[in-house]
């Protein structure tokens, strides 16, 4: 009953059992099935996360642009909070920038993806090499056509063509002008837009249920096939991404000591209740209440400040996840040996920006979100499925990132408005 009500579990479990069944059934040490046989057997346990990508793929697109557009909206909707609003927004795009500028320094320096075989991997995947070849990064005469192309002209049909990135500024452009035009012009837009994000998010939970069975399918296919390396591979991402959110503590503790003027060991120790339930809920939405509480209980932070900072913080301002989401693109492209140039770096800060923003705190949502990425750039957005094995851990503590951020966040604005009155 306990496992049937945890996914998390489900997900671990099955990854043990694929790993045990991916070592019998391969060479390494099991008992080393001829490939034709293992090619067709694993044909047949890649289906459920050939339906899971299939219902990412389908949702995303309503679903970032639906999340984005309401979340600017909102900043801008309470008349008297235009200025905090405003205030909390750059802080919150500036606290993300410095999280994905540290994921891109880590991720370039230590290169996760560059210690797996290419080949072997494109066999389990059954990547051919054209995915591959339509897919290299922008490069510098690409430019001028790229700047102009920002804007969609035609909205539809960057829809039909699942134009990432045009997508994305399209967003912020309604959004935008939403939040300046009156409430009763706009209403009836964010109402079916607020409804578009519910029904999406609850089809992702739903789809969530078949993650157990896409892991068990592919670990088998990738252990029988390309061997325990993938393993190997697959810890140093993992380390790479728990570094980066190391470091993104001390970011904090630096914020509390010179923005928010508080004590950083005393601060944090408070910090505790909600990084727990952050930790074992994966879910920052699920986390907030506590993390209302702890704001306005524990840190005395003005009610105003954290009424506001708190729920805004917990749905746009995910340091945690875009920090996770770069370092997982620099990893898959280094992975299937894509060379990204500084454009495609240039695009990656800006589009996994957006794409944090238009992340729901719920488990495993960055990780979906994180095609939105992939697509812009141009890797092949199986590789999520590669890395959904491992996703649950880095969920959890990148979701405790996300909570402490948006703590910090409050402190340093309950500091800040604290001067003015
Ligand atoms: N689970 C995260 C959160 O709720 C979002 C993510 O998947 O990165 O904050």
């Amino acid at each position: 009953n306990y496992i049937f009500k945890n996914l998390w579990l489900q997900v671990v479990i099955s990854l043990l059992l694929g790993l045990g069944v991916g070592l019998v059934l391969g060479d390494d040490v099991g008992v080393g099935l001829d490939e034709d046989t293992l090619s067709s057997l694993s044909s047949y346990l890649k289906i459920p996360a050939n339906i899971f990508l299939s219902i990412i793929l389908m949702i995303i697109v309503p679903l970032i642009f639906a999340s984005i557009v309401v979340a600017i909206t909102n900043i801008g909707a309470k008349e008297k909070m235009k200025t905090l609003g405003l205030g909390i927004g750059t802080y919150f795009v500036i606290t993300t920038t410095i999280s994905i500028l540290v994921a891109v320094l880590l991720a370039s320096i230590i290169a996760p993806g560059s210690m797996l075989d290419l080949t072997s991997l494109q066999e389990a995947h059954d990547i051919s090499e054209d995915d591959l070849k339509v897919t290299e990064g922008f490069s510098f005469e690409d430019i001028p056509n790229a700047v102009s192309n920002i804007i969609p002209r035609n909205p539809i049909s960057s829809y039909l063509e699942g134009q990432m990135f045009s997508i994305l500024v399209m967003a912020v452009i309604v959004g935008l002008s939403m939040a300046v035009l009156p409430k009763e012009s706009t209403k009836s837009l964010l109402d079916l837009l607020e409804s578009i994000q519910k029904i999406t998010l609850h089809i992702l939970l739903i789809s969530m249920k078949i993650v157990p069975f896409a892991v068990f399918g592919l670990i088998i296919g990738m252990v029988a096939t390309v061997g325990i390396e993938t393993m190997v591979g697959l810890g140093v991402y993992m380390t790479t991404v728990i570094l980066g959110l190391g470091i993104m503590l001390l970011v904090y503790a630096f914020i509390l000591k010179f923005v928010a003027k508080r004590p950083i060991f005393s601060t944090f120790s408070k910090f505790r209740n909600p990084q727990t339930l952050a930790f074992s809920t994966a879910s920052s939405m699920a986390t907030m209440p506590v993390t209302l509480k702890t704001a306005e209980e524990d840190l005395k932070i003005d009610n105003r400040v954290s009424k506001f900072v708190i729920p805004l913080g917990t749905t746009i301002n995910m340091d945690g996840t875009a920090l996770y989401q770069v370092i997982a693109v620099f990893f898959l492209a280094q992975l299937f040996a894509i060379e990204l140039s500084m454009i495609s770096i240039l695009v990656i800060i800006i589009t996994s920006l957006l794409a944090s923003i238009g992340t729901p705190a719920v488990p495993g949502a960055g990780v979906i979100v994180l095609s939105t990425i992939l697509i812009t750039v141009g890797i092949p957005p199986v590789g999520i499925l590669l890395l959904l094995s491992v996703d649950r851990i880095l969920d959890m503590i990148r979701t405790m990132i996300n909570v402490t951020g948006d703590l910090t966040a409050s402190c340093a604005f309950d500091e800040i408005t604290g001067d003015k009155n």
